[in-house]
């Protein structure tokens, strides 16, 4: 088990992959069963975790996937009906 977290992830060997489809690849940790990355091979994409990545400066940009939210958020940040045009979406935005 980790006692740290991120500490244990270490290792190309320690991660496996999950794929439903051969839209995404799941990455978790071996060791801890934590989920590390996801590769989208279509969209030339990995989406990486960024809780995994210690001292990250996370700054959030857009909401994606926002026609879903259950939860309106109003932090003036774009929402997006699902991803923007450069990752294959509408491009469409949304209001809060
Ligand atoms: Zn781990």
């Amino acid at each position: 088990m980790a006692s740290r977290r991120g500490a244990c992830h270490a290792g190309a060997g320690n991660i496996g992959t999950y794929n439903k489809t051969p839209h995404s690849y799941r990455k978790w940790c071996k060791t801890c069963g934590g989920h590390i990355f996801t590769e989208h091979p279509g969209m030339g994409l990995t989406d990486v975790n960024a809780a995994v990545i210690p001292g990250f400066p996370f700054r959030p940009g857009i909401h994606a996937h926002y026609q879903e939210t259950h939860l309106r958020i109003q932090d003036d940040l774009p929402k997006m009906k699902d991803v923007p045009k450069e990752m294959g979406g509408s491009g469409v935005g949304m209001a809060e």
